[in-house]
């Protein structure tokens, strides 16, 4: 966490409301989240001695790596619901924390957050990819390139689709601005949860169609196991 932030408002566990701990997040609570062990490194996808899965081999994905925090279980699950939909915007900073000690920077230079339909956004009154870019930028000192991409359709919710429903509803959803991302080689792609990959694909394909990117990596606090 930064330190000037930590010094304003003092860590206290969200469920708990324990003090004194180095993050929003009991660390008792921190040790059970439950973490993606032995998975393929382009995909998250579970793979014997985290070798390159056999679906990544035959049909490389657009992102080039997938980094992810912990699989969506309990409490992260109901921590993430509540940052998206119950205004708890302030939970950025914890999972930005817990994140930020399984991420390998690599050669990243700058993070795009996934965006959210300009609607929801206004309803919700932020999008929570990009509070989660910003949080993770202060503590990697790599800057959040805003309007990178930005979303054109009123895609609808995205949980009870089929993956082929969510690949078809993915369509023509994104619009990318490649002047925001020119002179860049490296960036990593931030969003709150990852379920099936099909918005990091279509975003990462988008990107390198219309950029100069060498590299999207695919960041996120949870994946769906
Ligand atoms: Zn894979």
């Amino acid at each position: 966490m930064h330190n000037l932030e930590k010094w304003l408002i003092p860590p206290r566990c969200v469920l708990t409301g324990e003090v004194g701990g180095e993050t929003d997040l009991a660390e008792t609570l921190i040790q059970a989240l439950k973490q993606p062990m032995q998975v393929c490194p382009v995909c998250c996808e579970p793979s014997l001695q985290s070798d390159l899965c056999g679906a990544c081999l035959t049909n490389p994905p657009a992102f080039s790596r997938t980094q992810v925090g912990f699989y969506f279980a309990e409490p992260l699950d109901r921590l993430i619901y509540d940052f998206k939909y119950h205004g708890k915007a302030s939970y950025a900073r914890l999972f930005a924390d817990l994140m930020v000690d399984r991420l390998e920077l690599d050669q990243v230079e700058a993070l795009v957050a996934i965006p959210t339909h300009p609607l929801r956004r206004r309803i919700r009154g932020y999008n929570q990819a990009e509070l989660l870019a910003e949080a993770l930028s202060k503590l990697l000192q790599r800057p959040v390139i805003k309007q990178a991409v930005i979303r054109i359709t009123n895609t609808p919710s995205q949980t009870h689709l089929t993956a082929r429903q969510r690949k078809n509803n993915l369509k023509n959803a994104f619009q990318v601005n490649p002047e925001r991302l020119e002179g860049m080689s490296h960036i990593a792609l931030v969003d709150d949860v990852i379920t099936t990959g099909a918005t990091m694909q279509q975003v990462a394909k988008l990107i390198h169609q219309k950029t100069a990117i060498k590299t999207c990596q695919a960041w996120s606090v949870a994946k769906t196991e």
